[in-house]
């Protein structure tokens, strides 16, 4: 799950980590108390939404071509006068009104939404600071070390990916304990590595080992702070702030599952986590119902192995009832790039009979657009083979995971052609 900006430096200000005031916003009016209400000065106006590259990304009403638009995010074509950026600096409650006008309602495009974009609905105004220097810091899960490793770098406020491909030494990792968080020889190493001395260094440590602490205790699985600043004042500050929390975590962190914005979600795995269903979106065409984890796992290998792609796997966990059953068709069918439809399922307590029939009905009630292979191994797995066969509907049935593998491939070239 991730969260937006505004509510990243909230919960980080809760941890002590530095960051700067700021207010959210909806309309230009707010725009202008809010620039009152931090004191004046330089304030920073941002759109709200979950992407980076904002501050060279573009906001564009449905009068502009948002691959133009993309092409400007990306600095592939010139920008325009008077293009509106995603965040923008201000020096008056006039200009912060302004500036959210620019903005709010506009979809913002960067080379991260893709030409897709995203609404703009929330603005975050914040106190704006010098900067004397712009780091990199974020967290991630080494699935190789399992465990979180900070990774810091003196290359901020450009885009990371970039150094990471072209000079990778000029980011440092550092492997973090889980049960210790970040030691202090760590912490002071990380600060050394970034070029933080003195009463800014002792500030960094404090600042690493609480960002660390919050990772670890939000079950977060990505972090990113960049840029992190050194202020003219010498403080050190996270100036943007990108969050993502571990889904499966989520049971025992109730506060934080309030803060999802289901704009931004896949709207097909909302819809399936409403029903006790798990759904995982990917690229090709092939949809799979299945029933457990490692089932999905080895059929979109099987699936892989014979080449086809899938499109998507819907895991119906232990039951495979009609509702649910129905339920996981019309998710998986939603999209218009599948060209057929596997059903692998493993009857265990539940038995194949009872599962094709549930099949069947939920089969009758949609309007089945694709060819659908199904595959049931288990309790009863010849009785429901010959239910399904017997049906007179259009169902392909398999035997063993190859042969459903190969008759789907087949089945969504032929739809496809
Ligand atoms: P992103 O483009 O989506 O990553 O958004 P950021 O929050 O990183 O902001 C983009 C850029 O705006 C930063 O890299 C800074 O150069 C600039 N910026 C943001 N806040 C401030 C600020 O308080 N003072 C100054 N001088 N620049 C800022
Ligand atoms: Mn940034």
């Amino acid at each position: 799950m991730k969260v937006h900006e505004y509510q990243a430096k909230e919960l980080l200000g809760k941890a002590d980590v530095a960051v700067p005031a700021g207010i959210v916003i909806t309309t230009p009016a707010e725009a202008a108390k809010a620039y009152d209400a931090l004191g004046g000065g330089l304030v920073v106006v941002k759109a709200q939404v979950h992407a980076g590259g904002r501050g060279k990304g573009v906001a564009v009403g449905p009068e502009v071509d948002r691959e133009e638009a993309l092409a400007i995010a990306s600095g592939k074509k010139p920008r325009p006068d008077g293009m509106a950026k995603g965040v923008q600096l201000v020096r008056s409650a006039a200009e912060a009104e302004k500036a959210a006008a620019s903005l709010l309602g506009k979809t913002l495009v960067t080379y991260q939404t893709g030409a897709e974009g995203q609404a703009i609905k929330k603005l975050l105004i914040t106190v704006g600071h010098d900067i004397a220097r712009e780091l990199y810091l974020g967290l991630a899960i080494d699935r190789n070390l399992k465990c979180p490793v900070l990774m810091a770098s003196t290359e901020g406020g450009v885009e990371i990916e970039t150094v990471a491909e072209k000079t990778p030494e000029k980011i440092l990792r550092e492997p973090i304990d889980v049960g210790l968080g970040l030691a202090d020889f760590q912490a002071r190493k990380v600060c050394k590595a970034l070029g933080l001395t003195g009463a800014t260094a002792k500030k960094g440590v404090v600042f690493l080992k609480n960002f660390v602490k919050f990772f670890i205790d939000t079950d977060a699985s990505l972090a990113e702070i960049n840029p992190l600043i050194v202020t003219d004042k010498g403080d050190v500050m996270a100036l943007d702030c990108k969050l993502n929390f571990d889904d499966n975590a989520m049971f025992r962190h109730k506060d934080l599952a309030g803060l999802i914005d289901e704009d931004e979600e896949d709207p097909a795995e909302l819809r399936a986590g409403r029903s006790g269903l798990s759904y995982v979106s990917l690229d090709g065409d092939i949809a799979c119902l299945v029933n457990g984890a490692g089932l999905a796992m080895s059929t979109m290998d099987l699936i892989k192995y014979h080449g086809g792609e899938p499109a998507n796997f819907l895991d119906v966990g232990g039951g495979a009832g009609k509702d649910q059953v129905l339920e996981a068709f019309r998710i998986l069918l939603d999209s218009s790039r599948v060209n057929a439809v596997l059903v692998n399922i493993f009857g265990g307590i539940m038995k194949c009979d009872i599962i094709a029939s549930a099949l069947l009905a939920a089969y009758d009630e949609i309007d089945f657009r694709v060819p659908l292979v199904v595959r049931l191994e288990g309790t009863n797995a010849d009785l429901g083979k010959e239910l399904l066969e017997k049906s007179g509907r259009k169902i392909i049935t398999a035997d063993g995971l190859t042969d459903a593998a190969k008759k789907v491939v087949a089945a969504a070239k032929g739809h496809a052609a």
